[in-house]
């Protein structure tokens, strides 16, 4: 059974715990458009840490599709080394800063407009969207969104598109919970609901969680 109250309580609850825990490397890039759209798209199929990484290296180079248009592919693949498929993702990286360089530099905040870039997908185009213009139209669904989502079970675990996770969220979430969902599942999939081995005896929702598909 899935209610509000009850959805409220288990957001509270994780916020409150989310405190002590690492921020998110997206959370970084609030309000800066095309850091946010180089992190989301480097941060695809990689761990935290490496993203964080990669963009501290990338950083040093350049926060301007200018800046990094001058470096050479040694460099940024060098900076971006910590990210799982580097070097298709410096391709990506040179294609985003050359589009937007004949943009002057400015990022577009329509989800069309960002997935015609090379490496951008829907969820990099929504994340980006919510980080770095705190537009919140849609939920970013990653894999911790998508698995913690199904165990608290106010997902179908059939529904395996992000898009149409995204639709089956909104449709039960109250829409003041919508911003701050990914960031929060990030973290508390992170800590506490991993994906092989959820911490159900410690978890702070343990009692409003049906637990599904976790076995044991
Ligand atoms: S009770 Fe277990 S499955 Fe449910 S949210 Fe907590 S860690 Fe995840």
């Amino acid at each position: 059974m899935i209610d509000t109250p009850r959805i409220r309580a288990v957001y509270e609850r994780i916020e409150t715990a989310a405190r002590a825990w690492e921020p998110t490397v997206l959370s970084h890039f609030e309000g800066q458009p095309f850091k946010a759209l180089v992190a989301a798209m480097l941060s695809a199929q990689t761990r935290e840490e490496h993203t964080m990484a990669a963009m501290q290296n990338l950083l040093r180079l350049g926060d301007t599709p200018f800046d990094l248009l001058r470096r050479s592919d040694d460099q940024l693949r060098q900076a971006i080394r910590p990210v799982m498929y580097y070097e298709s993702k410096l391709g990506y990286l040179r294609d985003i800063c050359q589009k937007l360089a004949e943009r002057d530099g400015v990022v577009p905040s329509d989800l069309d407009d960002l997935m015609t870039f090379k490496g951008v997908g829907w969820k990099v185009a929504v994340l980006t969207r919510a980080t770095g213009f705190g537009i919140y139209d849609d939920i970013t669904v990653d894999v911790h969104v998508a698995r913690i989502s199904k165990r608290l079970g106010w997902v179908d675990p059939a529904i395996t598109a992000p898009p149409k996770i995204n639709e089956a969220l909104k449709a039960v979430m109250p829409r003041d919970l919508w911003p701050g969902w990914n960031g929060l599942m990030v973290q508390f999939g992170r800590a506490v609901c991993k994906p092989t081995a959820p911490q159900c005896r410690r978890c702070p929702v343990a009692d409003l969680c049906p637990k599904v598909g976790v076995g044991g």
